[in-house]
């Protein structure tokens, strides 16, 4: 069943290290609902199959939208889909969006079932180096009253390998994340991005360099903390109780379908892949117009080889050899076999029957591995 992504490009500030689309400026949010319910009409037909299991408001920063416009673009969706009866409905929220009025307002009146906060760290230091928005102390109490309101069903978004975070710190972060007891984290490694403001602050010699030996040492931290507590990982930077996996997500992971809406979102139907003009401006008057903001690309075999191979290595379901037989035929079965071999024998990957996984030393270099199986 496949997922519908919204992408709510607005943030109140740019985060240093961010190379998402959005923009610290409202002046195009009267048009942009507008748009998206319009996009929304236009892409009805884009799913084959109509029963949706996950929509997820993404950005950004879709707390900022109001129960009203959350309950117009959710109305829509209703509209043109099924929403089977288990859907999970993610709105991305940052901590400081979070008060008791918000929380009420979005757990009684829409639909949203699970919330994903973006915290990165619980200590001011590194939420300053990062640029963030909140503090520690807001991300402590917003964390506290979502559970009050009874969104139980909270993941959080924590950063390791910021220069500042020590391995102490980085074991204090992810010792609060599981006195919360809540039942999915998603933790990634602090990455310089080009053309974001903190690899110019670092050129600069203005910001502190990452220090990749640094983050080694937090991935293995963040495996040993979560495996004492018996999540699951179930994806390179994901980590769930049983049963808590984000639906969403496992579509992308699992080459499953999705629409996605909003300036700069990505969809993918099973034949061709499209995306959105990464513009609020173009975004916005494309709508009044009618004018296309979408580029496509219909992709080869080899192409969507690449992409099975690349998101199937990351996750706890592995890279199938029956599947990349079944699907893309026997000389794609026969690069496979060649070229993983020196992973195996290097101890990165671990071979069960027909499945191919990391071990916990191919994880550090998941992408590279991931790279020298590409057909290019
Ligand atoms: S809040 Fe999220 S989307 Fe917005 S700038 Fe920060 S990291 Fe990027």
């Amino acid at each position: 069943m496949p997922g519908i992504y919204i992408h709510i490009p607005f943030c109140k500030q740019k985060c240093h290290y961010c190379n998402f689309f959005s923009v610290a400026s409202e002046k195009h949010r009267p048009f942009f609902v507008r748009a998206l319910l319009n996009e929304l009409d236009r892409g009805k037909d884009y799913l084959e199959d109509k029963n949706i299991r996950s929509v997820y408001f993404g950005g950004g920063t879709p707390s900022m939208l109001s129960v009203d416009e959350i309950n117009r673009i959710s109305g829509k969706i209703n509209d043109h889909f099924v929403l089977s009866p288990d859907a999970e409905i993610t709105l991305e929220a940052n901590p400081d969006d979070l008060d008791n009025d918000k929380l009420k307002a979005l757990k009684n009146e829409t639909p949203v079932n699970r919330l994903s906060m973006g915290v990165q760290s619980f200590f001011d230091d590194d939420l300053v180096y990062l640029n963030r928005v909140h503090n520690g102390k807001q991300a402590l109490s917003a964390i506290e009253r979502t559970l009050k309101q009874g969104f139980t069903n909270l993941t959080i978004d924590l950063i390791y390998g910021i220069p500042s975070l020590t391995d102490k710190k980085w074991k204090e972060n992810l010792a609060v994340f599981m006195e919360f007891g809540l039942p999915h984290l998603s933790a990634y490694a602090l990455t310089v991005e080009p053309k974001t403001a903190l690899s110019t602050l670092i050129l600069k010699k203005k910001m502190q360099a990452v220090d990749e030996k640094q983050s080694i040492r937090h991935f293995k931290i963040l495996l040993e903390e979560t495996g004492k507590n018996d999540f699951i990982h179930y994806e390179i930077s994901n980590f769930a109780r049983q049963g808590h996996y984000s639906k969403h997500n496992s579509i992308y992971w699992l080459g499953g379908h999705y629409l996605g809406l909003g300036p700069s979102a990505h969809s993918f139907n099973g034949h061709s892949r499209q995306w959105n003009v990464s513009s609020m401006k173009l975004y916005t008057e494309a709508d009044t117009v009618e004018k296309s903001v979408l580029e496509k690309e219909v992709l080869t075999t080899a192409q969507q080889y690449n992409e099975y191979v690349m998101t199937s290595l990351r996750t706890s379901w592995g890279c199938d050899s029956q599947h990349i037989s079944n699907v893309f035929g026997e000389s794609f079965l026969a690069h496979f076999k060649v070229s993983i071999r020196k992973f195996i024998t290097g101890g990165e990957v671990q071979q069960n029957g027909n499945t191919y996984l990391l071990t916990e030393k191919g994880k550090l270099f998941a992408d590279g591995i991931a790279a020298a199986l590409f057909l290019v």
